[in-house]
């Protein structure tokens, strides 16, 4: 591997700003309002960089039923001492106080896309002229699962303390039960970082199962790195199986029948099939699928009747990695777009269109003080109509250096994004 992971993902982060950087607005007769709804990764970097690119010309508010999010980047750290959750929260004060973004503290339930009106769980409903949706994920439950019990984890929180409790509360010798959904799923190495980290725990208490059950053919990402470190290291407690489907869970016996046969374990990790989170599949914008089809250029809906509708993060459905890093980019392109189109600039120029790039970042621990990387690149496809992968790039081998990289990595995430 010869290129430098820290130079690449600065490199590709600033190109992919500057390249989206919009033109100065032409004057409108008042400000556009601009609504994002999630203030996770996707929506906090939209609604910030709306109001950083588009100044008084835009007026731009966030609407997220919480306070403050909870970073899943990292999270897995959480479940194994090594960061408190606390340090994995983040509130919109800056969006607020350096940007100018207006914050509603509720939960949108319905979208009108006539009216151009959202409904929401508490207070009265909030107009706009353009709409961003960031509202992560959900989950197609298996029969008999409940998360209570057998937690996912896979949003972070609640659910990843409750799981951290259960794993703390592990009898010595004990054994973990982990499900993997088919791809996509939210961040492709997630799971097998897990299975690494819990058997890094199980070891150094004297031993253990890790039992990874996975839907899909094999390892989805790293997948050379990931079958070393389960052979090398971690050989006497993980046993990895693919192609597993699951069936019904029972939560209360602590079983999971699979096409493999029945598994019971001391802890039962269920990450369950995803697909984008119900606002915007109840709203129509999912076409009956799992994800939302956007166009690549802009991020607004392809689907009739869903004008000026813009779908950025896991929810959308265009191929690229479901990664915090890449709804981050994903945010800017979107961002820049809507702004373009509100000064009544074209979005589809050649010049503009053949310098979209997006990337995605993942860093994964291997133990607790080595980690492995996974970076992509995405370049526009002028004849496809379609982003296509224009570099992968791995770290190949779980290093020191790696695990300290990974905080400067994540702290310049959560600072472009929150902060
Ligand atoms: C264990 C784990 C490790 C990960 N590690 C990495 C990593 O190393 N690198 C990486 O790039 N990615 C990583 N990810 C993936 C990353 O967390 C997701 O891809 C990212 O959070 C997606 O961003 P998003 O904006 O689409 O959704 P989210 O960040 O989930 O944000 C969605 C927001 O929408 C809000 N919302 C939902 N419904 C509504 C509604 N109806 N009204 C208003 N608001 C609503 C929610 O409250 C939430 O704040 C990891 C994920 C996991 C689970």
């Amino acid at each position: 591997m010869t290129i430098n992971r820290r130079n690449f993902i600065k490199a590709t982060s600033l190109a992919a700003a500057a390249s989206s950087a919009p033109g100065i607005l032409r004057a409108q007769s008042g400000s556009a309002r601009v609504v994002v709804v999630g203030g996770g990764f996707g929506g906090a970097t939209a609604a910030k960089y709306l109001k950083h690119w588009g100044g008084d010309k835009v007026d731009v508010t966030l609407i997220d039923p919480r306070a403050r999010h909870t970073s899943c980047v990292m999270s897995n750290l959480v479940l194994n001492g090594e960061l408190p959750l606390k340090d994995l929260r983040f509130g919109y004060g800056d969006l607020t106080s350096k940007y100018g973004v207006q914050v509603i503290k509720d939960s949108v339930k319905r979208i009108d896309p006539t009216a151009r009106e959202l409904t929401l769980k508490q207070q009265v409903p909030v107009n706009y002229d353009v709409l961003v949706l960031a509202a992560g994920i959900s989950f197609k439950k298996p029969r008999g699962w409940i998360a209570n019990k057998n937690p996912h984890a896979w949003i972070a929180g609640g659910q990843t303390r409750l799981l951290k409790d259960q794993l703390q509360a592990m009898p010595a010798g004990g054994t973990f039960v982990m499900t993997i959904p088919r791809s996509p799923y939210r961040c492709p190495p997630g799971p097998y970082e897990r299975a690494c980290l819990v058997a890094d725990m199980l070891q150094s208490n004297g031993g253990g199962r890790v039992v990874v059950l996975d839907a899909n053919e094999g390892i989805q990402a790293e997948e050379e790195t990931f079958s070393r470190a389960f052979d090398q290291l971690y050989g006497n407690v993980v046993e990895y199986s693919a192609g597993v489907e699951l069936g019904v869970v029972d939560s209360n016996a602590n079983v999971v029948e699979t096409s493999l046969g029945d598994f019971s374990g001391d802890v039962i990790n269920i990450i369950p099939t995803q697909r984008a989170g119900g606002l915007v599949r109840n709203n129509g914008l999912t076409d009956g699928g799992f994800w939302a089809p956007v166009d690549v250029t802009t991020y607004e809906s392809t689907l009739a009747g869903f004008e000026d509708i813009h779908i950025i993060g896991d929810a959308q459905g265009s191929g690229q990695p479901k990664s915090a890093h890449m709804a981050n980019a994903q945010a800017k392109i979107c961002a820049d777009a809507i702004l373009r189109k509100l000064a009544s600039q074209p979005t589809d120029h050649a010049e503009r269109l053949q310098n979209i790039t997006t990337n995605s970042a993942c860093y994964s621990p291997i133990t607790r003080d080595t980690a492995s990387w996974l970076t992509a690149v995405f370049q526009y496809d002028m004849d496809k109509g379609a982003m296509a992968l224009a570099h992968i790039a791995e770290a190949g081998e779980w290093t020191r250096d790696n695990y300290s990289e990974m905080f400067d990595w994540a702290n310049n995430l959560f600072a472009d994004v929150w902060g």
